[in-house]
């Protein structure tokens, strides 16, 4: 019995922070693919298949350009901003709901002047992340718009 998940409430806070929750920035080094990201997990618990984070970006910010086998099912929370989605580049504003399929290449943007914030649920158990090639990026950046907002 001890190692059921207990049922508990926690708050939504100021700021989009949830009570109980810690955030946790990502660490920027030189060459790191992402900029001004940070991430909460709201639920991981044993007794759930799936994992659902809160991630924000700070004005201008970005997350990782990468693919993998695992899908993210998302719900944008916070702001505005543009996601690529394989080929395609659509700008995103709250509670819009964007699918990302196994292997499609993804990133998420904030707009200048304003954060971005999205829910994004994910499988427990799931494959590590691809960094796109040198080719697999001149292939992506081949198609005019997705060149423009890799560019930022
Ligand atoms: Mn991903």
């Amino acid at each position: 019995m001890s190692d059921e998940p207990s049922a508990q409430l926690r708050t939504f806070l100021p700021e989009f922070r949830w009570e109980g929750v810690e955030n946790r920035p990502y660490k920027e080094e030189g060459s790191a693919p992402f900029r001004a990201i940070a991430r909460q997990v709201l639920f991981t618990e044993e007794g759930l298949d799936c994992e659902l984070r809160y991630f924000e970006m700070a004005a201008g910010g970005y997350s990782t350009l990468e693919r993998h086998e695992h899908m993210h099912g998302v719900m944008i929370l916070r702001g505005r901003g543009h996601c690529l989605l394989g080929d395609e580049v659509r700008a995103v504003k709250p509670f819009d709901l964007v699918t990302i399929p196994a292997w499609t290449w993804h990133q998420f943007r904030a707009s200048e002047g304003e954060p971005l914030g999205f829910l994004c649920m994910v499988n427990r158990e799931r494959d590590r992340p691809q960094l796109p090639s040198e080719a697999e990026l001149a292939a992506l950046k081949s198609v005019p718009e997705v060149a423009a907002f890799l560019a930022g």
